[in-house]
């Protein structure tokens, strides 16, 4: 399988330089040439299948023999050994045709965990057999950067950077990355928000020189591979709810928009999905585009579920360069007058196309603790507030009632202790093993959001390694 970037003017990358690439050198992201196809006669034969046989059957045809069928089980293998649920990511039915899909046994609490620990070993196994060493610069508004650090901490040929917005996460996602001791670690407190951090990434990406000289990689979910990985609990949880034979919807906490394209691409791959439903907080930009079919940044406003504090989507450009037809330069015109002006306008007919598939609601402070109270008193599930927003939209979403509509819970509700006790009184306790978490030394670095300083004190980390 061959990947492409979505701005056309890249080199066409095999499997293995896409995933060490991350972000495509003409900015674009890369995807794959052509969608493979699961015929529904293979997704019924991965009925009853473990979760990590069921990833391995999704995720083979991406990889294509560019990894050998063996070391490629025995990476999907490892990677979800140490869930601590043996579903790996159970179902949770909350009424007659709602369904919670428990993304957060890994080992962050997180959903992030699943793409970044199949990445980690990627990395791994990729770097080993070319004798090469990566600097991995990636930026979190909170979860993206705990899983990243878990999944590369003590890796031998990495060196990890992440750039988190200085007060803008949880003390609890703060500290599940910076009490990490390994040497191979680098937390960078930036003094601005998470698109300033995102913003210094891709910066510093496309600063070839600086990207040549540190070997660059990104973890962030512009790499393929994490995209990938995110797939497989679409069509395992469909396959529990009676897919192929039966289509299903999904309610997506939505931020960079990674996770709810992963839904579709598992729409692409054969899939059948009724709807993808993109819940959003305060910061709407989906929400808007899909009702005016015009793409608007505004300033970033911060809310209870700070993992979808986010303007700009960067995943949405790979659903654009497919309801584009793949057409590259339309793409790339569209992301020059968007990162110029702060705007851009979709043709009439890719609005239509996205709302065939897609809808959206978005959810105020107050409503994601209405919400949480709500499936408290109903259920008995305490749910977290990006899980929330997910869950509200999936209410309004307006499929048939014969349709299952499976909402994704995506952190656990003891990494956001504080929204969940303000909505319900109860404090969830974090899970044993991290129960000592916030008493533990922290390590990390605060740095204005400057290009130059941060370069520099990547340059002067890595070279000490
Ligand atoms: C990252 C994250 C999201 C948003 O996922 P995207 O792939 O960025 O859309 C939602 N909820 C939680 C808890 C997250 O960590």
């Amino acid at each position: 399988m061959r990947y492409v970037s979505t701005r056309g003017t890249a080199p066409v990358l095999e499997f293995e330089e896409a995933v060490l690439a991350g972000l495509a050198s003409d900015g674009g992201l890369y995807v794959p040439e052509e969608w493979p196809q699961l015929s529904a006669e293979q997704l019924r034969s991965m009925r009853g299948l473990s979760y990590a046989e069921i990833a391995f059957r999704v995720i083979q045809p991406f990889v294509d023999g560019a990894i050998e069928d063996s070391d490629l089980k025995s990476i999907i293998d490892e990677s979800y050994a140490d869930f601590t649920h043996a579903a790996v990511a159970p179902l949770q039915q909350l009424n007659s045709n709602l369904f919670l899909l428990e993304l957060f046994h890994g080992p962050t609490l997180a959903f992030k965990d699943f793409a970044l620990q199949v990445l980690g070993r990627l990395f791994d196994h990729i770097l080993a057999k070319r004798g090469e060493r990566i600097t991995i610069v990636g930026a979190t508004s909170g979860d993206t950067g705990s899983a990243a650090i878990e999944a590369c901490r003590g890796r031998e040929a990495i060196e990890i950077f992440i750039l988190h917005p200085k007060g803008r996460v949880s003390d609890i996602q703060r500290c599940q990355m910076t009490t990490v001791s390994e040497p191979n670690v680098h937390n960078i407190a930036i003094e601005g928000t998470f698109d300033d951090c995102q913003d210094l990434v891709k910066e510093m990406f496309n600063d070839a020189a600086f990207r040549n000289e540190q070997n660059l990689s990104a973890v962030n979910s512009i790499n393929w591979a994490r995209i990938m990985a995110q797939v497989v609990y679409y069509v395992s949880s469909a396959l529990s709810l009676g897919a192929p034979d039966r289509s299903v919807a999904y309610s997506v906490p939505t931020g960079n928009f990674g996770d709810i394209f992963a839904g579709y691409v598992a729409a692409k791959i054969g899939l059948p999905v009724e709807r993808l439903i993109i819940g959003t907080n305060t910061n709407d930009i989906l929400a808007r585009f899909l009702e005016t079919g015009e793409m608007e940044a505004r300033d970033v406003v911060a809310t209870l579920s700070p993992a979808m504090d986010i303007q700009i989507s960067s995943n949405f450009e790979r659903l654009l360069f497919d309801l584009y037809e793949r057409d590259a330069r339309i793409v790339s015109q569209a992301m020059t007058a968007f990162r110029q002006s702060g705007s851009m306008t979709a043709s009439s007919e890719v609005l239509e196309n996205a709302r065939s598939m897609f809808s959206a609601e978005r959810l105020d402070d107050d409503g994601i603790k209405r919400q949480i109270k709500e499936t408290y008193e109903a259920c008995g599930v305490i749910i977290d507030p990006h899980t929330a927003t997910g869950l509200n939209a999936a209410k309004h979403c307006g499929v048939d009632q014969s349709v299952p509509v499976v909402s994704l819970a995506t952190a656990h509700p003891a990494k956001f202790p504080d929204a969940v006790e303000a909505a319900i009184n109860v404090r969830p306790p974090l899970p044993l093993a991290l129960a000592d978490l916030l008493e533990r030394p922290e390590r990390l670095e605060t740095l204005p959001n400057d290009l130059n300083k941060v370069q520099a004190y990547v340059r002067e980390q890595a070279s000490q390694s």
